[in-house]
């Protein structure tokens, strides 16, 4: 296949060698094994920072881990309701939502709605009564850890079968009370960081509310995993960021980088994730290779 797209063509050019790299990429994805984790992993993705793929990140790394035999839930905590549409799922006002788990303390399992594109996927959608609910939970019993009660209590009610492997919780672009909420909800904070100047500033704030939230009300919270986002291999600046965030974040930071892609912005339009609007693209393999990633490194340890 990949010679036949060769054919006449010097292998070269700089689009011949990015065919040659797409296609080795298909391949190895297509035996790439998705590990399950010993235990769910229930991760927040954060970054303070408005518009450097937070829910893009969520929505696609939960398909793809889906669409490879893991079962996963969405947590949209982000009053936008951006990740609730990219799933597919409806999110108007009248509809059960995690508000209702938050103010009215419903169970979660009430609100829960499959996505309808992928088997295994389902999201606790947010309508626009959250954004009321910042201010709502101020004078709530308990306001810090209402999330976390309820997603522990939803694992504990499911049998081994419905339990989902991964929890990720999409997070608004701030620090008020849902954003703690999340942190106190999840064991792991999944950083996304966006490939352009400015990137690392607000990082060393969003460690320090990290670290006050594990003194104080979560100390199982740890920043387990970084994601280079919209990486653009023509700039320097790219390069830059990402050998920065390499050198300080060597460990968190995963291999995969998520390039500019124009697939993976038009997907939630059509409600639908880059992983089934255009499965083949650029954007859907980089999600597909760092969600095997996030799975290789949840796998339980072998013991000999
Ligand atoms: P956040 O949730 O952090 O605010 P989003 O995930 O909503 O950020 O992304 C912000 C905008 O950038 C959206 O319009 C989204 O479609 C677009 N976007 C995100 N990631 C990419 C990417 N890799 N390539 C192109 N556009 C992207
Ligand atoms: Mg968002």
């Amino acid at each position: 296949m990949a010679l036949s797209v060769m054919d006449g063509m010097s292998t070269d050019t700089p689009l011949a060698r990015a065919l040659v790299d797409t296609n080795r990429r298909r391949d190895a994805l297509a035996t790439r094994s998705y590990p399950k984790p010993g235990r769910t992993r229930v991760l927040t993705v954060a970054n303070q920072k408005g518009g450097v793929g937070k829910t893009t990140t969520t929505v696609n790394l939960a398909a793809a881990l889906a669409q490879n035999g893991l079962r996963v839930l969405v947590i949209d905590l982000d009053p936008q309701g951006n990740a609730s549409t990219a799933l597919g799922v409806p999110h108007h006002a009248d509809v059960p939502s995690i508000y209702d788990v938050l103010v009215d303390a419903k169970p979660l399992a009430s609100v829960i709605q499959p996505c309808p594109d992928v088997t295994d996927l389902f999201c606790a959608p947010a309508t626009i009564d959250l954004a009321g609910a910042e201010i709502e939970l101020v004078s709530l019993v308990a306001r810090e850890l209402r999330l976390q009660r309820a997603i522990t209590a939803y694992l504990e009610s499911q049998g081994d079968e419905e339990r989902p492997d991964y929890v990720l919780i999409d997070c608004p672009p701030s620090l008020g009370l849902l954003t703690v909420n999340a942190f106190v909800g999840a064991d792991e904070v999944f950083i996304p960081i966006q490939c352009e100047y400015y990137a690392l500033e607000g990082l060393s704030q969003l460690l320090k509310n990290i670290e006050m939230i594990r003194t104080h009300l979560n100390p199982r919270l740890h920043v387990s995993t970084i994601l280079l986002t919209m990486y653009d291999a023509r700039t320097r600046l790219s390069a830059q960021v990402a050998d920065e965030v390499r050198t300080h974040f060597g460990a968190q930071t995963l291999r995969t980088t998520v390039p500019r892609s124009v697939r993976i912005s038009e997907a939630p339009s059509h409600g639908q994730t880059v992983i089934t609007y255009d499965p083949l693209s650029t954007g859907a393999l980089s999600y597909l290779e760092a969600a095997g990633e996030l799975a290789d490194r949840g796998a339980p340890v072998a013991r000999g």
